[in-house]
């Protein structure tokens, strides 16, 4: 037998082959060590979600074995798809399936033997079918590494039972010494058990990770009126792509025929269809010519594309299990997507009918306990990720920050304070005015409705930190909860209840909800630790694309959008830059690099701006995991926290930064106009502001508040910078 020890003789180590071939800089989740433990020579059994990270567990290995790895693969679009991605890194890989023809399959086979292929990607029924068996053939070549993708398909327990699989339970007695790696996304603990046991190992360890997804954003709205909700969302993601789900053929061809009458560039799919139409369109979807799928679920089973920016399921699923296997096409990139369900009591009604298998009172049983999980999912109010997770076994925090009930969460919080204030008002005003009025006073507005003798109340201006609808909002909580109610009439005023008489004088607690809206992102936020250029990053993605038709390969294998993120980021602009970029390997550079670098440098000479490589981490630091929050978010926190009423002070203390960090937060948020500068600054010393700032530039702060009266502060100055800012876009 001419197999190899694994653990001897390798030709480079995992590390070098990450950063030349893939052109990463950091392993992901537990990458390294399952990677470890196949270069030790043992087995390892792998569970990770969909966009976790699989393949690179094998290929990397495979690079640093001096034999073939063999991968064993049900799907063929996905094993092309693979293979593509890794002959444009330079990889000598090839696959084997019954789309051949005779030749090439002889082709291969004599590469295997004279171990020109550091890949071969295997189809099931290839493993068992042909004149002598696959498995003896390979007795005579020199194979390093198996590697069993879509593992649960080995189990009668997983959903997807494929009964070729089972001839891998031969794998240990024929390759003894040649290490096994089985991986998959979706395995209980009956199907881990069976894997475990078909492929007989012994020496193994099982990898586990978290099943959470937390770029995919899920949102679960009232199907009523859809058509139209869905019209606006896709204009708002003209560049993006996606997969709709629709419960039958019928309805996707009707909805794709309605969305390309006004205008989207949509296709239905589904198992109706002839193969080679099937064919076709299921590639020029990966390929970005056709932008919007409409599919049945026949669709999406070895989709690898990477830049899926949401699935859609425009009718209901019918078990959460198929709800996240398609919800977890979008985003594997790792880049924000989402997940938007609409969902309908009919929808349910319907599968209830298609739940009742005739004869077969247990199987229904099952169907409908799992189609009621659905449902439950649709009806919490709860966070849909904790759901979800738990559903798969999973603890998860309450509140993920990422799905639609935590971002519209009405989180009650104590705000006695704020609530005194604008019940305290009220009262001062001997309950005879409006809401606006109100507000106005807690304010200290010097609007003209204003009476004078407001002016001299103790009310008046006890407000100025919080914005005017932040006030607003608090009323209307107040109203809500009963602590204020409005007379009735044209001009309705505010009036006290029994209950505010509680927390006037009694000191009663009083718990409202935040004034935080958040809807689907117009465009989806993506979370970096810096700021990138969107044109640019829009050019890149027509280069990109140029290329990929030149070269007849999907664009994302080219490079992903995440590759693209990082040069429209950190804009590197000489060629020693440009293996500091996430997917620039050797391979790449060598053949691409030059025409996405040239259009780095024209973006960065037009716009007369510099490279910002000095941003990007260093290679192989970690990032520290104290303070996950990112850029875009911890602006935002503030924000929210201040739109929440507390004051920068307050925000500071509880965020434990700096003040003058807070201030830098909120300072971004006048600039882009939501939030009025005047709540900050008095306009005179705007007025004293904008003269020394227009004479001294803006960017010198010291210069500018050496020249200012001294009760003009730093934040003054930053405050009024922004506003201005906002004013020249
Ligand atoms: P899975 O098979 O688990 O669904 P993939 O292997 O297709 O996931 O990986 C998803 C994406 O993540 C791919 O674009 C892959 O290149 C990328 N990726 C994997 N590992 C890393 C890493 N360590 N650093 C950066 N990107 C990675
Ligand atoms: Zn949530």
């Amino acid at each position: 037998m001419k197999t190899d020890t694994a653990h001897t003789g390798l030709i480079t180590t995992p590390r070098e082959v990450l950063e030349s071939v893939f052109g990463y800089t950091e392993f992901r989740h537990n990458q390294e060590s399952i990677i470890q433990q196949l270069i030790g020579g043992k087995d390892a059994i792998v569970l990770m979600p969909t966009g976790g990270g699989k393949s690179l567990c094998y290929q990397v290995p495979a690079l640093c074995f001096p034999g073939v790895t063999i991968v064993v693969s049900p799907l063929i679009a996905l094993m092309k798809d693979q293979v593509d991605a890794l002959v444009l890194s330079g990889v000598k890989a090839a696959y084997l399936n019954s789309t051949q023809s005779s030749g090439e399959q002889s082709f291969i086979l004599k590469q295997l033997q004279r171990n020109e292929l550091k890949l071969l990607y295997v189809a099931p029924e290839r493993l068992v079918g042909g004149e002598i068996s696959f498995l003896r053939f390979l007795q005579d070549c020199k194979v390093s590494l198996f590697a069993i993708d879509e593992a649960h398909c080995i189990s009668q327990w997983g959903h997807d039972f494929r009964p070729e699989y089972r001839v891998l339970s031969q794998l240990k007695q024929q390759f003894p010494t040649v290490p096994v790696i089985a991986l998959t996304a979706t395995a209980d603990a009956l199907t881990k058990k069976d894997i475990i046991e078909q492929l007989q190992v012994t020496d193994y360890r099982v990898f586990e990770n978290s099943f959470n997804r937390p770029n995919i954003s899920y949102h679960i709205k009232p199907k009523k009126g859809y058509y139209e909700i869905l019209v606006d969302y896709l204009k708002e993601h003209q560049d993006d792509s996606g997969i709709i789900y629709c419960l039958s053929r019928m309805a996707t061809e009707k909805l794709a025929e309605d969305l390309r009458s006004d205008g989207f560039n949509a296709a239905s799919y589904h198992a109706g269809l002839d193969k080679t139409t099937r064919d076709e369109r299921q590639d020029l979807f990966l390929k970005d010519d056709i932008r919007i799928m409409v599919a049945t679920i026949a669709f999406g089973m070895g989709i690898n594309k990477s830049n899926v920016r949401f699935v859609v399921h425009a009718d209901l699923p019918k078990n959460i299990e198929g709800y996240y296997q398609e919800t977890g096409r979008a985003g594997r990139d790792g880049l924000p997507s989402e997940a938007i369900l609409f969902y309908s009591a009919g929808d349910v009604m319907k599968l209830k009918g298609f739940a009742q298998v005739e004869n077969n009172p247990e199987q229904t049983q099952i169907l409908l306990k799992k189609l009621d999980q659905m449902v439950q999912l649709c009806e919490t109010r709860g966070c849909r990720r904790k759901y979800l997770l738990a559903y798969f076994g999973e603890q998860a925090p309450d509140y993920c920050g990422n799905c639609d009930n935590c971002l519209n969460k009405p989180e009650l919080q104590e705000q006695t304070v704020i609530a005194q204030k604008i019940l305290s008002t009220v009262y001062r005003l001997n309950q005879s005015f409006g809401m606006r009025y109100v507000v106005d006073i807690l304010k200290g507005s010097h609007g003209e409705k204003i009476r004078e003798e407001h002016k001299k109340l103790s009310v008046y201006g006890i407000g100025k930190e919080a914005p005017k609808e932040a006030w607003l909002h608090y009323v209307k909580e107040l109203l809500y909860y009963g602590y204020l109610q409005q007379s009735e009439g044209e001009y309705p005023v505010l009036q006290l209840t029994e209950k505010s008489n509680g927390v006037l004088f009694k000191g009663e607690k009083v718990f409202l909800s935040a004034p935080v809206q958040v809807t689907i992102a117009k465009e989806p936020v993506i979370y970096q630790q810096h700021d990138y250029e969107k044109p640019l990053f829009e050019d890149l993605k027509k280069l990109r694309n140029r290329i990929a038709h030149e070269e007849n390969v999907p664009a994302y294998l080219i490079f992903s959008d995440s590759s693209l993120l990082d040069l429209a980021t950190y804009l590197p602009v000489t060629r020693t830059d440009l293996p500091k970029i996430s997917g620039f390997g050797a391979f790449k550079i060598e053949r691409y690099g030059e025409a996405f670098l040239e259009k780095v440098q024209d973006y960065c000479i037009e716009h007369k701006i510099s490279s910002r490589m000095e941003l990007k981490q260093p290679t192989r630091t970690k990032r520290t995991p104290v303070n996950r929050e990112r850029a875009s978010d911890t602006k935002r926190i503030s924000y929210e926290m201040y739109r929440s009423g507390r004051s920068v002070q307050e925000i500071a203390e509880e965020r434990q930064l700096a003040a003058t960090t807070v201030e830098s937060h909120l300072s971004h948020y006048i600039t882009t106009g939501e939030l009025d500068v005047n709540d900050f600054v008095s306009s005179d010393k705007q007025e004293l502001i904008e003269a020394a700032a227009n004479q001294y530039g803006r960017l010198g702060l010291k210069q500018i508040k050496d020249q200012l009266p001294d009760h003009i502060s730093y934040c003054d100055i930053r405050m009024t910078i922004a506003a201005m800012n906002g004013r020249d876009k």
